[in-house]
């Protein structure tokens, strides 16, 4: 390496010489990857295969103390800089153009305490490496509903899936976290340590500094009767009429997220006769006995005749990663996300009108409930402000096909615009494209944002950290 040509958050041009990268370069040897070198393309492919970013430097961190020298080198010479938790997130913040990315993905340590119910969880971790963890021990945190995501990046932004109606958000089971700062310290926050800090990382992603390890409160739970029931999608607008009802009056011990998609042409899954067929359905999860999960379901079953009922008990883990299989790394994602109070009859109509004109198999749309233990918690309590929400929507464009870029984003965008004027201002900030505008975070936070722009200038006022929903700090 003879120096290395990266840019300033100023998007000026410097030349970083041996000298500066002497003490990275003693420390990460082959970890310190730049364009050309092995393992460059590795460590900078993301999910989203829409995102082409190539970073000048990579820092491959495995300590506290790595992510502590990059930062500090990052800081003295004001270098862009990015964090790669999992590489999940939709917009590819993980990765910047021409700057440095703090790569988390080689941190993997979990360390589960079972009889204090808690989780110590290194950065690099995914959902399915947490819950193996976990359900060892017969406990679950609360996580998302696909098992390849990055337990960083969604913890930062809120984290929701298949346990929030019972036990709340991600955040709400986070009771400790360590973070490097802009200025290369460390601290350990809570909600006795900084407590400022606590409150803006419980939704305000990385945008305060970069988590080393996360401390999560643990459930007891081992099995689930989960999975999917599929209909028609020309019974969608009765299914949902009855779902909008159902769901919020259901008990918090189950729950269910609505969906619109296409039966993928996969044999070993799905009957040839409904492959590419456009279908509603939920996606189940109910920790009850069998008895008591069929009751429970009785009501929607009773709607439509589905086609597909695939619900059995399985293991919490097994849920989380039911649908791996149809989405894998590398596809071109555009997404957008509304938060939803309520479904009028108009959006009823609409979102299975959108759905029958999907751009492709892989597209859709899912509701997330989040009510229930979500709402025990204040919209001040945490940075994530939306606890009055009944469900978070995602609107899913997705195709292998990088030629269908285009269609796959007009299609997203449309939907979403079509549904906006019946959500509830706002959508979830680890939904989020990079294109939606600084207005678009800001409403994320509501009320909070103001608080955050504070919490942002004490901890990082020269906005190291940047790539992400920002939240600028306040003058
Ligand atoms: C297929 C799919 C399914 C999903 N399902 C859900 C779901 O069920 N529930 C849900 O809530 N979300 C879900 N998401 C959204 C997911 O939460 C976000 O994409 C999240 O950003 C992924 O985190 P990551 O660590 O994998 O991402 P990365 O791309 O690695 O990181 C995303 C951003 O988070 C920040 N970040 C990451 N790690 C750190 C760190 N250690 N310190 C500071 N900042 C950091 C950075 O700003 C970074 O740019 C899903 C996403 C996909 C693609």
């Amino acid at each position: 390496m003879l120096g290395i040509s990266i840019v300033t958050t100023h998007g000026e041009r410097v030349t970083l010489t041996d000298q500066q990268l002497a003490g990275l370069k003693a420390a990460f040897g082959d970890r310190l990857v730049t364009p050309g070198s092995r393992g460059y393309d590795e460590a900078r492919t993301i999910w989203n295969g829409m995102i082409h970013r190539r970073p000048a430097l990579i820092a491959r961190c495995e300590t506290a103390a790595e992510v502590q020298q990059a930062v500090r080198v990052a800081a003295a010479s004001n270098l862009l800089v990015s964090i790669k938790g999992g590489g999940h997130n939709i917009a590819g913040n993980a990765l910047c153009h021409d700057g440095l990315m703090i790569d988390l993905s080689p941190m993997k340590r979990v360390v589960v305490d079972a009889a204090a119910r808690t989780a110590r969880v290194q950065p690099g971790v995914t959902l399915a490496e947490l819950d193996a963890a976990t359900q060892a021990h017969g406990l679950a945190v609360p996580l998302g509903i696909n098992s390849t995501t990055g337990v960083a990046g969604l913890t930062l932004g809120g984290g929701h899936g298949h346990l929030s109606r019972r036990h709340g958000l991600t955040i709400d089971n986070l009771l400790s976290a360590k973070l490097v700062l802009a200025d290369g310290s460390q601290v350990t926050t809570s909600a006795d340590e900084h407590p400022d800090l606590f409150w803006a990382i419980r939704g305000g992603g990385g945008n305060f500094g970069v988590a080393t390890e996360f401390t999560f409160r643990a459930h007891p739970l081992e099995t689930i009767v989960g999975g999917p029931t599929f209909w028609a999608i020309e019974d969608a607008d009765e299914l949902l009429n009855a779902y909008r009802e159902w769901l919020p009056s259901a008990p918090r011990n189950v729950t269910g997220f609505f969906n619109y998609h296409t039966i993928p042409p996969v044999a070993e899954a799905f009957p040839e006769e409904l492959h590419l067929r456009k279908v509603c359905g939920v996606v189940w999860c109910i920790d009850a006995s069998d008895e008591d999960a069929e009751a429970a379901m009785a009501p929607m079953l009773s709607v439509a005749e589905p086609l597909i009922h695939g619900v059995q008990r399985m293991p919490i883990a097994a849920l989380n990663g039911a649908f791996d299989g149809l989405y894998g790394p590398g596809d071109q994602w555009y997404w957008r996300g509304d938060f939803v109070r309520e479904i009028p009859d108009e959006a009823v109509v609409l979102n299975r009108e959108w759905n029958e004109r999907m751009p492709g198999f892989k597209a859709g749309s899912h509701l997330y409930p989040i009510d229930g233990a979500v709402q025990d918690v204040g919209a001040e309590d945490t940075a994530w402000a939306y606890r009055d929400a009944t469900w978070s929507q995602v609107f899913i464009g997705c195709d292998p096909e990088p030629a269908k870029a285009d269609a796959v984003r007009e299609w997203t965008v449309g939907y979403s615009e079509a549904l906006r004027p019946y959500a509830a201002g706002a959508g979830y900030v680890n939904f989020m494209m990079d294109d939606e505008g600084q207005g678009r975070v800001k409403a994320s936070y509501g009320p909070n944002y103001a608080r955050l722009t504070r919490v942002k200038a004490a901890y990082d006022p020269d906005n190291v950290f940047r790539v992400n929903q920002n939240i600028l700090p306040a003058a």
